[in-house]
């Protein structure tokens, strides 16, 4: 384990503290897991994951470690209508494609900031509490 990665543990560590919650063998993995890829997986695919290295590890407690990491800021949850939940290790304000074929998201970079909230006018009365910036289309493995 390098530098780096020692203080990502200390601050999720001191995250989780925050709440009254607790590093554990598994929440980390699931953590790790989370961290190493780029797709924003759901629960089932975590658990899929993780219990090749924690074959113990059961559904349900991997639900309660990633709403663990979601409740103390360190994971953000993505709910899309019936879709199920997916999880992103960036907290940050940030935009996503989304895969119609397999319901997989990415990061998007892209400039759509406060100055271009500004052009965007919805009816009267509308007390715009939040905004997102999605791509929806087919990926690279469901395009063919
Ligand atoms: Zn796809
Ligand atoms: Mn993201």
């Amino acid at each position: 384990m390098n530098s780096k990665q020692n203080q990502k543990g200390a601050t999720l560590k001191l995250k989780l503290e925050s709440r009254g919650a607790h590093l554990t063998q598994q929440r980390a993995a699931v953590f790790d897991y989370l961290s190493q890829v780029e797709h924003h997986p759901t629960a089932e695919e975590v658990y899929l994951a993780v219990k090749q290295k924690l074959p113990k590890i059961s559904l349900a407690t991997v639900y309660k470690n990633l709403e663990a990491l979601v409740n103390c800021g360190a994971v953000s949850k993505l709910s899309y209508g019936d879709a199920a939940a997916r999880y992103d290790i960036r907290t940050d304000h940030h935009y996503h494609t989304r895969c119609l074929g397999c319901g997989k998201m990415w990061d998007l970079e892209a400039k759509a900031g406060p100055d271009w909230l500004k052009q965007v006018k919805p009816q009267a009365g509308f007390a715009v509490k939040d905004y997102r910036l999605e791509l929806l289309g087919y990926c690279r493995d469901c395009r063919q």
